[in-house]
């Protein structure tokens, strides 16, 4: 490496520990700190430090010295480039190609690393200036093959949420992160391209009624491989935390061959892989009276619009649900919304031989250096990561002690204004009576959890 120092300890997480899903207990962990509330300044522990230690406190809680995560320092976003490019100002970066503005914010360093221990946990990333390289965590996405997002989104007791159903959501969203609307590939409107394309169309007999001359066109591109080997992800997953179901969202009513297919597609590999396990929604009012039968996974299907309802109406009737690219980026920050807290909204980009877990807010730059801001979402995101690791014992002590610190800041603060809470400032304000002051700080909030564990 160039600037970088692998752990001396440590085991690299190889293609065959995913392939085989057994993992070493000593696991070498890549760690990228992020910008903003991510970074550490002077004596001002960001988000990731905050929340690294309080995982490191529940590994050690649970395994006593039997398993520990090793945390391995890598840089992206405006932190590398000020490590790796100190001087360089944003024209010098804009008259840069593609990949010269990649390597200001992802060094081939950073690539190095996580392409050889395939295993990650990242902070917020500023996104870059430039144009040519748009964002280094779509970047991280193709270029690894992350073909699933995956967002969690719980209801914490304590939280204040705009939704009286809050309190029923506990939803997992896999999000197809490979294909549809997101591949990029477009024609703008006018340009030589879009008239060879709509020059095709017309060929193939769409009129001039249908697609105006004037028109930009998008490219939906959606395959039974990739949609297959994501709803395989959400129903393995499903299985494993025994949820009751597995909901494919689409939008197959109106996008026959791409949306509409996902779900048949979807169907078609439940039924063929996992036959013995699961029941359908259909298969369950001809054959079992509407009730699903003990120990079957339900896998259903909604349309997508009707889910945005259903998510806010009835949050109770859906756990896991696996949705095509644009579908899933609505939707979950639609359902993260319903729960309060953006701090709180944890994620992970998996595919099958490298997987990187991060928090889906921002760097909230204005709350830089302040040890001020909700370190729950990395910490979260943490816990995600222990689920995949197979370590639940970790992730259940970090879950329940994250639940015990807000639910007693809620009952003190029930108790009227005045009182000492044990959260940060957004979510200390939605107390009533209390406002930003009577937040901790980000490392306060950190402890405060620790000595719940
Ligand atoms: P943001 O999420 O950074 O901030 C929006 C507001 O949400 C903040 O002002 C703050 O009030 C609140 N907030 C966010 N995270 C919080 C936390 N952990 N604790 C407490 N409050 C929190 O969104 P933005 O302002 O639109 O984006 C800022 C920068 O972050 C941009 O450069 C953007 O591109 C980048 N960004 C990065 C990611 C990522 O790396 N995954 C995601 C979104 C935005």
């Amino acid at each position: 490496y160039e600037k970088l120092t692998a752990p001396k300890t440590g085991t690299r997480v190889t293609p065959e520990a995913y392939a085989s899903k057994k993992f070493p207990d000593d696991p070498i962990v890549c760690l990228l700190k992020g910008d903003g509330i991510g970074q550490d300044v002077g004596s001002a522990p960001g988000i990731t430090t905050c929340a690294a230690k309080v995982l490191d406190a529940a590994v050690e809680k649970a395994y006593k010295g039997k398993r520990k995560i090793h945390w391995f320092d890598i840089h992206a976003g405006d932190v590398a480039r000020s490590m790796y490019s100190p001087g360089i100002t944003d024209d010098q970066i804009k008259a840069l190609d593609e990949d010269g503005q990649r390597k200001v914010y992802l060094p081939d360093d950073t690539l190095k690393a996580f392409d050889y221990y395939k295993l990650g946990l990242k902070g917020p990333l500023t996104t870059p200036i430039g144009g040519g390289f748009r964002s280094i965590n779509v970047f991280l996405r193709f270029k690894f093959d992350l073909y699933a997002c995956v967002r969690p989104v719980k209801y914490f007791k304590g939280v204040d949420a705009p939704n009286r159903n809050a309190s029923k959501v506990d939803m997992c969203i896999f999000r197809e992160n490979t294909e549809d609307v997101y591949c990029g590939i477009e024609f703008k409107s006018g340009s030589d391209r879009a008239k060879k394309v709509i020059a095709l169309l017309r060929e193939l007999g769409y009129k001039s009624d249908q697609i105006l001359d004037s028109a930009g066109i998008g490219i939906k591109p959606i395959s039974p491989e990739r949609s297959k080997r994501l709803i395989r992800m959400a129903i393995q997953y499903a299985l494993e935390k025994k949820s009751p179901s597995v909901t494919l969202c689409h939008k197959g009513n109106i996008m026959k061959f791409t949306e509409g297919a996902f779900k048949d597609w979807g169907y078609e590999l439940a039924k063929a892989e996992f036959r013995d396990q699961i029941v359908t929604e259909d298969e369950v009012y001809a054959n079992f009276g509407g009730k699903v039968p003990a120990g079957k996974l339900l896998i259903k299907d909604r349309i997508a619009d009707s889910m945005f309802q259903q998510i806010q109406l009835r949050p109770d009737e859906y756990s896991v649900i696996a949705t095509p690219n644009l579908n899933g980026d609505y939707l979950s920050d639609a359902i993260a919304a319903l729960t309060g807290g953006i701090g709180l909204a944890a994620g992970a980009n998996i595919g099958d031989t490298a997987a990187m877990f991060e928090a889906t807010h921002g760097t909230a730059p204005k709350y830089t250096g302040q040890n001020r801001a909700n370190p729950g979402a990395v910490l979260l995101s943490g816990v995600l990561l222990f689920e995949f690791l197979n370590w639940f014992e970790a992730a259940k002590l970090v879950t329940d002690a994250t639940e015990k610190t807000f639910a007693e800041s809620d009952e003190i603060a029930k108790k009227g204004p005045g009182g000492k809470l044990y959260v940060t400032y957004d979510i200390a304000r939605q107390f009533p009576g209390y406002g930003e002051a009577a937040g901790v700080s980000s490392s306060a909030f950190a402890d405060r959890i620790i000595e719940h564990i």
